[in-house]
């Protein structure tokens, strides 16, 4: 159990309660607690007891105490099953917060999208107190573009239920390997579902344990071959699984990966020899069938080297195999530079993000949590960066082996001012900078924000350069061949944000820092030691942009890095 798991517990149990249209005080009260939490810097094991804080009454510390002994809320399962799962997608609608809704559910009897499009279509909402003929046409404005939305689901949606699957077939005994294929092994920002390959002599049992294990709203198939499932989550999400034996599982896997146009090309390579390609195996000109033990080894079989999931698009794969061994690995990273602790909204102290950072084997890393202008993620002030910093040196003193580096990730202001005055940016050793605020300015005035730190000595690197959230905003919409141009001139690091959420800069811009020779860094701007994950993600979605290992900041040495980050000292 950490705090962030009972931050969002309380958030939802806030929400929830708001649809069924619950007392507001009631409602606050859990907002209040998560606020209060959010608030305290430390983490839940440097707690003495986290029911006597501030801020936390008798009916959260009840909902504590039940996270903190089961493992979950009985309170939110049973709000989750009493609020209709209809009125959750109309919280994506702006305008529409949890308190209207709740109106248009206990007046109307509102509990879907289409309900709701047919209220407006007759008047009825309109009629509503707080409600007005304009909004009504908002609402159906609002609903068209819901509906308009691309039907893939993004990255960060899918990503918890493959981690969830990949658990649940880990632990079956009946299956002897398998993996996800499709797009989102290809590091793609949306897919339209999950696929899997499952390696099994017991078909039986692995489909009737997928069935009872997940929750599953439809069953589309269940046959020996293919089991194709729709899960009952916040959104639903298709998954199919292939059951293969292990002699098809290379192929298999090859074939459900994709892309489309890369297999297309594949195939074409096998034609020109006789062969022919399919998901069972590679078919000889005399009717036997060859099978491989991987995916390596059926790409050597057409004299490929084997090339990365994220590089199968079936355009330059083919021509720069030489360029594939430059290409960063996950086993070639060293740091993560840009993460957060409970000094301000992250889950764990620094003494166990840097255990954590410790046992996946890097050599270094910086702890950049946000500076004092983010009041909402409580950013800290020079003075509590300094008690900030004796607490990592504490840690540097028993991990000798390992270091890490004291940063901030300070904003650049809306007025294009920065958080901390050059004295203190001075003493810290790596700084970033990035824009949390004020994203609907110019573009000149974005740009001005951006060059401010760009033109600073102390700055090293600007993170999440555009501010994008996949498949929900844009960003602030920097010019970012300017930009790119200023990292160069300045030399400053670009960072590619590896939380799925972001994956910013995206591959385009990526491919145009790669062309200016400017430096990136993969961070997981980690709030939680569960987020060190990303990396992987990272790496994977570096790949697609042919980031070579040699530009990327957080693989090289610490000598390496400790030369870069004190040159303007
Ligand atoms: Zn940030
Ligand atoms: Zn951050």
């Amino acid at each position: 159990m950490n705090k962030k798991t009972i931050i969002r517990t309380f958030e939802k149990i806030a929400l929830y309660m708001e649809l069924q249209g619950e007392n507001p005080f009631k409602v606050s009260a859990f907002r209040k607690a998560a606020a209060a939490l959010e608030g305290d810097e430390r983490s839940l094991s440097e707690m003495e007891d986290v029911t006597k804080l501030k801020g936390i009454g008798k009916g959260t510390a009840a909902v504590i105490e039940d996270l903190m002994t089961s493992g979950e809320s009985s309170l939110l399962k049973e709000l989750e099953e009493i609020v209709p799962k209809g009125l959750l997608p109309l919280l994506k609608l702006p305008g529409l917060g949890g308190k209207k809704i709740a109106k248009l559910h206990q007046e109307l009897g509102i509990d879907s999208a289409e309900s709701l499009k047919a209220a407006c279509e007759e008047g009825k909402v309109r009629e509503l107190a707080g409600f007005a003929a304009k909004t009504e046409e908002k609402i159906l404005k609002e609903l068209a573009n819901l509906a308009n939305r691309s039907e893939r689901l993004p990255i960060w949606q899918l990503e918890p239920v493959v981690l969830q699957i990949e658990a649940l077939l880990g632990s079956m005994e009946e299956v002897e390997r398998f993996s996800v294929a499709g797009s989102f092994r290809r590091a793609a920002e949306t897919s339209k579902d999950i696929d899997f390959i499952v390696v099994t002599e017991v078909v039986e049992t692995v489909r009737e344990k997928l069935l009872n294990e997940l929750s599953v709203q439809e069953v589309v198939a269940a046959g020996d071959t293919k089991i194709s499932v729709i899960l009952d989550l916040d959104e639903p999400v298709s998954v199919d699984f292939r059951l293969v034996r292990d002699a098809e599982y290379a192929t298999a896997l090859h074939h459900f990966t994709g892309s489309k146009d890369h297999n297309v090309r594949m195939r074409q390579i096998a034609k020109a020899r006789g062969e022919k390609i399919s998901e069972y195996g590679v078919e000889q000109a005399d009717g036997t069938v060859l099978t491989f033990k991987d995916e390596a080894e059926f790409f050597a079989h057409f004299d490929l080297p084997f090339i990365p999931p994220s590089l199968r698009t079936g355009t330059t794969e083919f021509d720069k195999t030489d360029g594939i061994n430059s290409l960063v690995k996950l086993e070639d990273i060293k740091a993560d530079l840009h993460m957060h602790t409970t000094w301000s909204d992250g889950a764990y102290s620094v003494a166990e993000m840097g255990e954590a950072l410790v046992a996946r084997g890097y050599q270094y890393s910086v702890i950049t949590d946000h500076s004092q202008f983010l009041k909402v993620a409580n950013g800290l002030t020079p003075e509590r960066l300094t008690k900030q910093r004796a607490e990592i040196e504490a840690f540097n003193e028993a991990h000798p082996k390992f270091r890490l580096y004291a940063g901030t990730e300070m904003d650049i202001l809306p007025d294009g001012s920065l958080d901390f005055e050059d004295d203190v940016l001075k003493e810290l050793d790596f700084v970033i900078a990035s824009i949390h605020s004020s994203f609907t300015q110019s573009q000149d005035k974005i740009m001005a924000r951006l060059l401010t730190a760009m033109q600073n000595p102390y700055v090293h690197m600007i993170a999440h350069p555009t501010g994008r959230i996949i498949e929900d905003r844009n960003g602030y919409n920097p010019d970012m061949g300017q930009l790119i141009t200023w990292a160069k001139e300045y030399g400053k690091i670009l960072e590619l944000n590896a939380n799925p959420y972001r994956l910013d800069l995206c591959v385009e811009h990526l491919e145009m820092a790669l062309a200016a020779g400017v430096p990136v860094a993969i961070n997981t701007d980690a709030h939680d030691i569960a987020h060190l994950r990303f990396m992987d993600i990272g790496v994977r979605y570096a790949n697609r942009a042919w980031l070579k290992r040699d530009m990327i900041v957080n693989t090289w040495t610490r000598e390496q890095f400790e030369a870069f980050i004190r040159r303007n000292k």
